[in-house]
């Protein structure tokens, strides 16, 4: 008999670059929170796409939404109009306004409001170069910085993405090194540290631009106020507030945005991972007309950014999102999550941090590496993700049952326990 998950294997390490270093689970189909290998195998998926499966794997509305959308149009450009684009732009800015506490309402009846707009591109790294441009654009046009001097301030340990202004800025060696000349005009300050990013500002600060939890770095929640004290200098000074939700946004901390959990609304969101629907890759800079106004025809783009499929599989996104109940979702089983794990610190954890349905967990670097614990968990049935060292991140679809995330805590602990 075939080992098919030998093959696969093999293929793709004589054949794909080696930027990426799998666990041994070859995926052949998933639906929900649970996923099957070539070889029959099950798995709970508790790394969830890196979050862009906030809704699971091939949702229905989603997938009746795709379905429909191929069998009509796929493509056409930014050249032409289409009939889901407008839709989808309306409908994303209704949910970004809906969390904007002093926005207007259009009275259209459309759920949009007048005071955002939104510039749809494909992957988050393209949604990130988006806001980063918009924002020196604007800084040069309407705040007056002299042009070609604009800076913006970054965290430390932040994760944005991959292109070589992203990495640019980026603290970590794996994803810098050798890929320079950098581009200038960064600042970095701690993150979770308000008065450093005040300290950071001056005559030619454009921008902050901060994730309000920290994904990749391992799930860093900020301290209470952060986002808050951070919204009100950028407001004082001047200076926009760019706020990247690809990883933590769209329910994930169980409200629809991060910047929800303090009533923030920063000047641009940058959405990503989720908004696809784990189908396609849909991004998308949402923020007020003051701002990405300053782009005008011909000054950015992209070849697929707003195509009718992205288009009707995010419309089906916010329409999911419209309610609340995904958000609440994620909110209850966090709260089991979060009490779960404390459970296991000093049992093999030495650290827990969570946000909504989403958790970074520490393990005892006495019982190995982070990958260690996570291929031990995928023996066991639970896909895993390690982020540095010994930190492992715990993102399960929004959609997963409470039985199966205790039982994915148990595995946990038992991997703990016997090493
Ligand atoms: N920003 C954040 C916070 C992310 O977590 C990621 C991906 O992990 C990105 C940006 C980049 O998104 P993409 O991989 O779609 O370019």
């Amino acid at each position: 008999t075939v080992d098919r998950t030998a093959e696969q294997i093999t293929l793709a390490e004589r054949y794909a670059a080696h930027n990426y270093h799998p666990l041994p689970v070859v995926a052949a189909e998933a639906e929900g929170a649970w996923v099957t290998g070539v070889d029959g195998r099950r798995y709970l998926d508790c790394l969830a796409g890196y979050s862009a499966l906030n809704f699971g794997h091939r949702h229905p509305a989603i997938l009746a939404a795709a379905r429909e959308q191929l069998d009509r149009l796929t493509l056409i450009s930014r050249a032409f109009h289409h009939d889901q684009f407008g839709a989808f732009c309306a409908e994303l800015a209704g949910l970004v306004a809906a969390s904007n506490p002093n926005a207007g309402n259009d009275g259209t009846g459309s759920g949009a409001s007048p005071d955002v707009m939104v510039l749809p591109m494909n992957t988050g790294a393209e949604a990130v170069e988006t806001a980063l441009k918009v924002a020196r654009k604007w800084g040069y046009e309407r705040k007056g910085v002299p042009d070609g001097q604009a800076t913006i301030v970054v965290a430390a340990g932040n994760f944005h993405g991959r292109t070589i202004t992203i990495v640019s800025f980026s603290d970590d060696p794996d994803a810098r090194d050798h890929y320079g000349p950098y581009t200038p005009g960064f600042v970095t300050v701690p993150y979770g540290d308000a008065g450093a990013i005040a300290d950071a500002i001056d005559d030619t600060t454009v921008a902050v631009l901060i994730e309000p939890v920290q994904g990749e770095a391992g799930v860093i929640v900020p301290p209470e106020g952060y986002l808050r004290d951070v919204r009100r200098t950028c407001t004082e000074r001047g200076v926009l507030l760019l706020a990247d939700e690809i990883q933590a946004g769209l329910g994930r901390t169980g409200t629809t945005f991060a910047c929800d959990r303090e009533g923030v609304v920063p000047d641009l969101y940058i959405l990503g991972k989720a908004l696809g629907g784990g189908v396609v890759p849909v991004s998308a800079v949402a923020g007020s007309p003051d701002v990405l106004g300053v782009v005008r025809p011909g000054q950015h783009g992209s070849t697929f950014g707003g195509n009718p499929l992205a288009c009707a599989v995010g419309r089906a996104v916010v329409g999911l999102l419209a309610d609340g109940s995904y958000q609440r979702r994620a909110a209850d089983m966090g709260a089991v999550l979060t009490e779960r794990l404390n459970s296991l610190l000093g049992k093999g954890l030495v650290g827990v941090r969570t946000a909504g349905l989403w958790a970074g967990v520490d393990v005892d670097p006495a019982l190995g590496t982070g990958r260690d614990i996570c291929a031990a968990l995928a023996e066991r049935g639970v896909l895993a993700k390690d982020t540095h060292g010994s930190t492992i991140r715990l993102a399960p679809p929004l959609v997963i049952e409470q039985p199966d995330l205790e039982w994915a805590v148990d595995q946990l602990a038992e991997v703990l326990r016997t090493r």
